[in-house]
């Protein structure tokens, strides 16, 4: 029996065979594909302009190396400005990698990065939180907070460095459980949401871009590992959402049997968002665009949640 070659170079072994569409792609055809998926998603969208500096969200996961590493392209054709950060939410035993990570592959593809800590800022750590949410009657989740903070810092560093977009390493499977999630919830609201960059309800707010939104997770993973990347694979001990993780587990098992199911659902999504969209938002309209009281950060009640937030935790540690 021959054997199969790349069905792109006709040269090379092939690392990968995309059941999909029925590639076989050996590694230097399968990064290019991955890069031109991505800068191609990126021209189609709109998600860049020529001169918009972009703060990449770097946790040192597959998602967001791959991510850096492909916007690096753009950079050093001199179309964009590049930065990256990374929150260390304090969490032990599991951000340490991720940071040591970042920090290596900001240095090796010589780009600017901003670590903030949540220590430094706000005085605790999510360890610190969690311990004292244990003994609290209705103990809350780690991401509640974090979500918020995280959050928040994304916004302040990105106005503080002049970035005109923050993009987020989301991939195909993030966004297919995102969709059936708040489908499967009736979460109308969130849903139409969902998409390749945020429409801001607020100036304030940097537009969050999503360019890995077409590529399967694997392939991400696959991507980073033949580029000579290092990335960690562990997840957060205070990852919780079981929800997320069944669908995610359905999607995975039906994409075994009908490998274009996670495409379908995106790009059925992107077809009928339009329309539920405007009819939806037309009835909720976005939240006004007020200011908070004690951070004036924006915000559409007089006090933000992360300061409401804040003051609960720091009576919660009693600090
Ligand atoms: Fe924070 Fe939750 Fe993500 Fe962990 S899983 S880093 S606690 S948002
Ligand atoms: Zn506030």
């Amino acid at each position: 029996m021959t054997e199969k070659l790349c069905t792109q170079c006709g040269r090379n072994k092939p690392i990968i065979h995309r059941k999909y569409n029925g590639q076989r792609l050996c590694s230097s055809c399968f990064r290019k594909s991955i890069e031109k998926q991505v800068l191609t998603t990126i021209r189609k969208q709109k998600l860049i302009t020529k001169g918009d500096k972009v703060l990449v969200g770097l946790s040192g996961g597959k998602d967001s190396v791959a991510l850096l590493k492909i916007l690096n392209i753009l950079k050093e054709k001199h179309i964009i400005e590049l930065e990256a950060i990374t929150i260390d939410e304090g969490i032990a035993g599991y951000r340490e990698e991720g940071i040591r990570i970042a920090k290596d592959t900001t240095e090796k593809l010589n780009i600017k990065h901003h670590i903030i800590s949540f220590q430094d800022k706000y005085g605790f750590t999510i360890d610190k939180i969690m311990k004292a949410e244990k003994n609290q009657p209705n103990p809350q989740h780690a991401c509640t907070y974090c979500g918020v903070f995280r959050r928040q810092v994304f916004n302040q560093v990105a106005r503080e460095v002049n970035a005109t977009k923050i993009a987020t390493g989301h991939n195909l499977d993030d966004e297919t459980q995102s969709i059936l999630m708040n489908y499967l919830e009736g979460n109308i609201n969130n849903m139409v949401r969902i998409g390749y960059k945020t429409q801001a309800s607020d100036e304030r707010f940097t537009q969050k871009i999503k360019p890995l939104r077409k590529i399967p997770e694997k392939e991400i993973g696959l991507y980073v590992l033949e580029s000579g990347f290092e990335v960690h694979f562990d997840g957060c001990p205070y990852a919780h959402d079981s929800f997320r993780m069944e669908v995610g587990d359905f999607l995975r098992s039906t994409t075994i049997k009908h490998p274009t199911i996670m495409y379908s659902i995106l790009n059925g999504f992107e077809k009928i968002r339009p329309v539920i969209r405007e009819e939806y938002l037309e009835n909720h309209p976005g939240k006004p665009n007020g200011t908070c009281e004690i951070c004036g950060e924006p915000s559409s009640q007089r006090i933000c949640k992360s300061c409401k937030f804040l003051k609960q935790i720091h009576e919660k540690i009693g600090e």
